[in-house]
């Protein structure tokens, strides 16, 4: 299967360590200034584009001169935080030559797993999206303790790519597919061109296909694809050994496809009008019902009353003032707040709360109405 990007809105690219570092020279500087190539082709196709680079430890231990051996936790955060400089200062460089601004974004285990720090990372991500920024994300290693941490980058390049509503994750590593078995080494292994559903025997068929570098064997891979696919978001695993990665694989070189079959928004909406227990409810006027059914976000001037001691980032329900649920969103205030801008008008906030904050109380991409929930439940079925 090849498909061209020009259809693909948002991607988010995963770069393992092998690609990016060499253990005696350090950066492979060439490979990265063609991947920056690439990317620039993608955004000049209107391509969003997302990098969750791998490298920080491998290029710290280098430079900290520490052993080839596995790396003791401390050792492995003290490698990340010289390295992370460096990836960055690199990542600056070679975008800059096609004049983007790479920012760099540090994300913990909880930033993705906790709702409020979740939508706050998202909230981030998406203004350095619009600023035309190139968001350059990797786990936050210092600070990562074993416990709590994701410990690959494929996984996290998932969860990033779930949080954004990317259309497609692209894993770049050392290897350039799915196999069902180790290559050159069991008799009849075939690389897969495409799974559309990962089954009990493609996870049996996962080795363990990491290098001395990488963390991110096939097991790790078949993770983000299940949690790739599961919020809507296709994901296909290829080559980056050579130059030009990207353009390699858009081109119809070898990779694995793992296609999702909703899209993105729907599945995000899903997760939502899928929370189980409510923190409160928000009761609206008719004027913002009918805004509501008309696509519009929902603003503090049609509230009439928020019930429930709810914070932000929480699911609430959305009621008229005969009592019936008109939908849920993620909303972004606390109810402390909340109450204080019941009935006022957006830019009358900042006075009132004394911030500079959403326009917004629950924004139209956090907000699903029950006839869409109901739909999208038969469609789903
Ligand atoms: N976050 C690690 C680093 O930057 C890499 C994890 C992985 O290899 O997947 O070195």
């Amino acid at each position: 299967m090849v498909a061209s990007f020009s259809s693909y809105k948002r991607i988010v690219i995963k770069i393992g360590s092998a690609l990016l570092v060499d253990l005696e020279a350090g950066l492979k500087r060439d490979w990265l200034n063609s991947l920056c190539a690439d990317v620039n082709m993608l955004r000049e196709a209107g391509c969003e584009v997302l990098l969750v680079s791998s490298g920080a430890i491998a290029l710290g231990r280098k430079q900290l001169g520490l052993p080839l051996r596995v790396l003791k936790l401390e050792e492995s955060q003290a490698a990340a935080a010289t390295g992370q400089i460096l990836l960055a200062r690199a990542y600056s460089e070679a975008l800059g030559e096609h004049d983007y601004q790479a920012a760099q974004v540090l994300l913990t285990l909880g930033d993705t797993e906790e709702r409020r720090r979740y939508i706050n990372a998202r909230e981030t991500i998406s203004t350095l999206l619009k600023l035309g920024a190139v968001p350059i994300i990797n786990e936050n290693d210092t600070v990562a303790t074993s416990e709590i941490r994701y410990g690959d980058n494929d996984r996290l390049g998932a969860r990033v790519a779930t949080m954004v509503s990317a259309d497609l994750l692209i894993l770049l590593s050392d290897i350039d597919g799915f196999y069902s078995g180790v290559p050159g080494q069991d008799v009849g292994t075939k690389r897969f061109d495409r799974i559309t559903e990962i089954t009990a025997e493609i996870e049996a068929m996962a080795g363990d296909a990491g290098t001395e570098l990488s963390k991110g064997g096939m097991v790790t891979k078949l993770e983000a694809a299940k949690i790739a696919m599961a919020a809507g978001t296709s994901m296909v695993i290829a080559s980056g050994k050579e130059l030009y990665p990207l353009k390699s694989l858009f081109d119809g070189g070898n990779a694995t496809w793992f296609e999702a079959k909703e899209t993105p928004v729907t599945a995000r909406k899903k997760w939502i009008s899928g929370q189980i227990e409510l923190g409160g409810s928000i009761v609206i006027d008719e004027g913002a019902a009918r805004a509501l059914s008309n696509g519009k976000s929902l603003l503090p001037a049609g509230v009439i009353q928020v019930n429930g001691s709810f914070s932000r980032g929480d699911v609430v329900a959305i009621v008229t003032t005969r009592g019936d649920e008109v939908g849920c969103g993620l909303v972004s205030y606390d109810a402390q707040d909340a109450h204080q801008i019941v009935g006022c008008q957006s830019d009358e906030i900042e006075s009132i709360l004394g911030m500079t904050s959403r326009s917004a109380l629950i924004h139209r991409d956090n907000l699903v109405l029950r006839t869409q929930a109901t739909h999208m439940d038969k469609s789903n079925a």
